[in-house]
């Protein structure tokens, strides 16, 4: 059994970074993530994957990402970025420690993982992201559908859909970019609800992110509320190109899958090989089911990620918690001093749990 102030639930960009703000006030956080290496779930993203801010707005608090500023870093310098990171923090991470239980105990909590070690603290920090937790909308007819159906959770590469006919769901980031990149080697269709939304990487010559940094908005409880009708595909011009040349083409929503096929709005029907689910994640948090922390659908109850019904627990790196960059490399420093601030207000006095 081991005593911490905090225990941080997830080892990726947001665990670490409220092991730094912990560090930061003086306190001994130890964090526990289920995987066996670096990088939360940035190692397991598609190979081609290009971060949408340059290095300049994708760093954690006390240490910047190398190389020029401006460019944009694929995911695999991501991954060597947070490994470095965790090795300068002076923190107690630990690998292959997959959390199943937090119990509240005697003011503070009882933390146990899957290989049957418990830490006991009095805070609760979960920064255990989305990624094992892909959201698949029910789509009619989906029980019928013989082709392969996948979430973009699991796409890497294009070439298994080489030649194939494929329909992507979704208009977000993830959904344009492997949609794009599919086409190169597939006949491909985005399909959605709303129209696409598009955003220029670059605003009178300066990268989006600039603009929202220097505006105020990307850490605005504002920001959020702007992008309800969905979240924009940045674009420097060539996924638009790519679209308006029906590589892939953009269609609304199928009506319904139907065996081997999709019945489009028109009502034409189609042979098709693969759906791809880009409809994003949710909250992964079934550890928390034995404390009232989670609401319907195991979604947490929080204002700014201080839980609202479970004292001396908070969250870090959910999508939009606060801001615009809540879940993003820029953002999440931000959230977890806040929500630490918070939970040091609420947290139970030290001498209250054993040591
Ligand atoms: P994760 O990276 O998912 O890490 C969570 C960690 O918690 C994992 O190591 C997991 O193993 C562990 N865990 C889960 N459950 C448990 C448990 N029960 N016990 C212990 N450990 C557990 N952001 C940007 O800033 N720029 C981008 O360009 C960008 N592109 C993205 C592209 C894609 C395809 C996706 C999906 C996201 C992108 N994001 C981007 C958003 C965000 O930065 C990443 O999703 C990031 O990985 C989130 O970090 P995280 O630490 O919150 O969660």
């Amino acid at each position: 059994m081991t005593l911490a102030d905090v225990v941080v639930i997830g080892g990726g960009q947001a665990g670490l970074a409220t092991a730094q703000a912990a560090l930061a006030w003086g306190w001994r956080p130890v964090v526990l993530d289920a995987s066996g290496g670096a990088g939360g779930s940035w190692p397991r993203y598609y190979d081609s994957l290009t971060l949408f801010s340059p290095a300049r707005f994708s760093s954690l608090p006390g240490m910047a990402f190398p190389g020029d500023p401006q460019r944009y870093p694929v995911r695999d310098e991501v991954v060597a970025y947070l490994d470095a990171y965790a090795r300068r923090l002076d923190a107690d991470v630990r690998r292959n420690e997959r959390v199943d239980r937090v119990a509240e105990e005697d003011g503070g909590f009882a933390v146990s993982t899957s290989s049957g070690s418990v830490v006991r603290a009095r805070m609760v920090v979960a920064a255990s992201g989305g990624f094992s937790r892909p959201y698949r909308p029910a789509l009619p007819g989906l029980d019928t559908f013989t082709g392969t159906v996948l979430h973009s959770a699991q796409y890497r590469q294009p070439a298994p859909f080489a030649g194939r006919r494929v329909v992507v769901v979704g208009g977000g980031n993830s959904a344009v970019q492997i949609a794009v990149e599919l086409a190169q080697v597939a006949t491909v269709s985005i399909s959605t609800r709303d129209r696409l939304r598009w955003q220029r990487q670059r605003v009178l010559g300066r990268d989006f992110h600039w603009w929202l940094a220097h505006t105020g908005l990307d850490t605005s409880a504002l920001g959020p509320r702007l992008v309800q009708g969905g979240v924009p595909v940045i674009d420097d011009g060539r996924y638009r190109t790519a679209v308006r040349a029906g590589t892939p083409d953009h269609r609304p929503l199928f009506t319904r899958l139907d065996g081997d096929g999709v019945v489009w709005a028109d009502g034409t029907r189609e042979r098709v090989d693969a759906v791809i689910l880009a409809t994003g994640f949710r909250p992964d948090l079934p550890f928390l089911d034995d404390t009232a922390a989670l609401g319907d659908a195991g979604a947490p109850l929080h204002h700014g990620g201080v839980s609202s019904t479970v004292p001396g627990l908070g969250y870090v790196g959910l999508e939009r918690q606060r801001s615009f960059a809540s879940a993003t490399l820029r953002g999440v420093g931000r959230d977890a001093t806040h929500v630490l601030k918070a939970l040091a207000r609420q947290a139970v006095p030290a001498q209250r749990v054993a040591r």
